[in-house]
């Protein structure tokens, strides 16, 4: 079992001006702060030498308080224990930060975004998710340009003294994404996320450009603060020639309560009788089907085609342009609440916070 502690410290500031603003920075590992092992594999290393490697950020007119994993993690092994240690340390220190970035792996950001975007939502403060394609200790690195700018957007304000972006981001290679937008799209080049159904949230070139139109809106969202996930949930990509023994070990799985069906284009998939019988028997079982797009951009448009009228037959949901990263992280949050079956369906269907259209 894997330490889940974490150090908290101040850093000291060297500006001589006040600080415009109070910043959590929570570092849990990823490529950012990793370093070659002896066998040449990359393993995370140490906050502190993160620290080493950009000393500009102690010159920066901010109060920064810094959270570091114990033991940080490479992003594959997240899982909603960690979402829930976030949460908790976000909602802890929310009264005495304006804003927060975090530190994370590239390879499951996208999931932990989304998730944070449900489980912070009524937060109304700037949670800035980043990461880097390259360690901070690599020349060409990446990792300098994405945390000083997120450190920025994190404290930026309007003129009453708001946050600017109250909402889960991420923060890429010079673009602001909604959080539960963000899909990973790249392993090796610096342009690794895309949010292909929403427009970008802000473009960092010699200043930062605010899309202020796209930004959520905090009037009248509830605050919540979830913390319980309910993981009996899975996720279906369909392909021309899946066997029905395939399908049916998740359709029929008792365990599972939630699935996302990954279709073809714009929701459609095989019509085979035996495939519109097993999801029909699944959704009278109460299982919560949503039919997501195996395409980056577009949306579901169950009945569109004849091939995904029996879905919406049957009872499977339109998932319209969410992504699979915000659809699987909001199937656990809704059916982590035990509400009723036609409840979890409706809350499926309505946006939390900005993940569908
Ligand atoms: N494997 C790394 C991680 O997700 C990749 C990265 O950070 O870019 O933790």
């Amino acid at each position: 079992m894997q330490n889940k502690g974490y150090k908290r410290m101040e850093l000291d500031i060297a500006s001589p001006n006040p600080p415009k603003a109070n910043i959590l920075l929570i570092y849990t590992g990823g490529t950012f702060g990793m370093e070659s092992s002896a066998d040449g594999s990359l393993v995370p290393f140490d906050f502190s030498k993160v620290i080493e490697r950009i000393p500009v950020i102690k010159t920066f007119d901010l109060h920064i308080t810094v959270v570091a994993f114990d033991n940080p993690i490479d992003s594959s092994d997240i899982n909603p224990d960690y979402w829930n240690i976030l949460t908790e340390i976000i909602w802890q220190e929310a009264k005495t930060h304006d804003g927060f970035v975090i530190l994370h792996g590239t390879d499951t950001m996208a999931y932990t975004s989304s998730a944070l975007s449900y489980a912070l939502n009524g937060l109304h403060k700037p949670v800035i998710i980043t990461g880097a394609q390259l360690p901070v200790s690599v020349p060409r690195t990446d990792a300098r340009e994405n945390l000083i700018t997120s450190l920025e957007i994190a404290s930026a304000k309007n003129k009453v003294g708001k946050p600017i972006v109250p909402e889960v981001c991420v923060f890429f290679n010079h673009y602001l994404i909604r959080g539960n937008r963000a899909q990973k799209v790249q392993s090796s080049k610096f342009d690794a996320f895309r949010s292909e159904n929403y427009p970008p949230l802000a473009e960092a070139g010699i200043e930062i450009k605010y899309n202020y139109a796209h930004i959520l809106s905090t009037k009248g969202m509830e605050h919540s603060h979830s913390l319980s996930w309910n993981t009996d949930v899975a996720v279906l990509k369909i392909f021309p020639g899946i066997t029905q023994t395939v399908v049916d070990s998740i359709l029929m799985n008792p365990s599972i309560k939630g699935i996302v069906l990954e279709t073809f284009g714009a929701g459609n998939a095989m019509t085979a009788t035996w495939f519109i019988n097993s999801l029909e028997k699944a959704v009278q079982r109460e299982v919560v089907i949503i039919n997501v797009s195996q395409c980056l951009g577009g949306e579901v448009r169950q009945g569109m085609y004849a091939t995904s009228k029996l879905l919406q037959k049957v009872g499977v949901l339109s998932g319209s342009d969410i992504t699979m990263e915000a659809a699987i992280t909001k199937l656990m949050f809704v059916l982590g609440q035990q509400k009723s079956f036609k409840s979890t369906i409706k809350q499926m269907l309505t946006p939390i916070c900005g993940e569908l259209s």
